[in-house]
């Protein structure tokens, strides 16, 4: 998805959460529309992902979040801790290694429990918040993908951050 253009190559890719480019792909059925992210499809190719979608669940669907347990950090549903998806996203993620690696670079939304960069709430087993980290989904892809630039979109904030992270992308 996403358009092309004739200065930068077709093969130039950017894969984006869905839910920034307009798809109705959110826990709630909305959308988080990025109109300065949108933008670039008049340089990139902008690939959507939305890993929660693709691994079978619904819109809308139940709210997960992060929890530090003795078993590591799971996602588990807010209000029913029994609804975990940390293997299945954790899994997909695996998968998803050698298909981004076509990309020049990757954008997330931020505060996901799935696609935050660093931003994501971690909550403890009583409820409450101890701190930030990332989403499952993208610290896979950061762990298999060290070299590929990737933000969150709240980096992404002004002409000038786009055309920073446009900079890393081009390297
Ligand atoms: S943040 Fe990620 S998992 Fe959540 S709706 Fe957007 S693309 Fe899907």
């Amino acid at each position: 998805m996403g358009a092309q253009s004739s200065t930068f190559p077709e093969r130039i890719r950017i894969a984006v959460s869905a839910c920034l480019l307009g798809e109705r792909v959110r826990y709630d059925g909305e959308e988080k529309r990025h109109p300065l992210i949108i933008k670039l499809a008049d340089k990139f190719v902008l690939q959507p992902f939305c890993p929660e979608v693709a691994i079978g669940l619904g819109v809308p669907r139940a709210p997960v979040q992060l929890v530090a347990t003795s078993a590591g950090i799971r996602a588990r549903g807010v209000t029913n801790p029994e609804h975990d998806i940390t293997d299945r996203l954790q899994a997909y993620a695996q998968l998803q290694c050698e298909e981004l690696q076509a990309c020049a670079g990757l954008i997330f939304k931020s505060r996901s429990p799935s696609c935050g960069l660093g931003s994501t709430p971690l909550f403890d087993e009583r409820d409450k918040q101890m701190g930030q980290t990332n989403g499952l989904f993208a610290a896979v892809l950061r762990d298999c993908l060290p070299g590929l630039p990737m933000v969150e979109e709240s980096a992404l904030a002004t002409e000038a951050e786009i055309a920073a992270f446009v900079e890393r992308v081009l390297k």
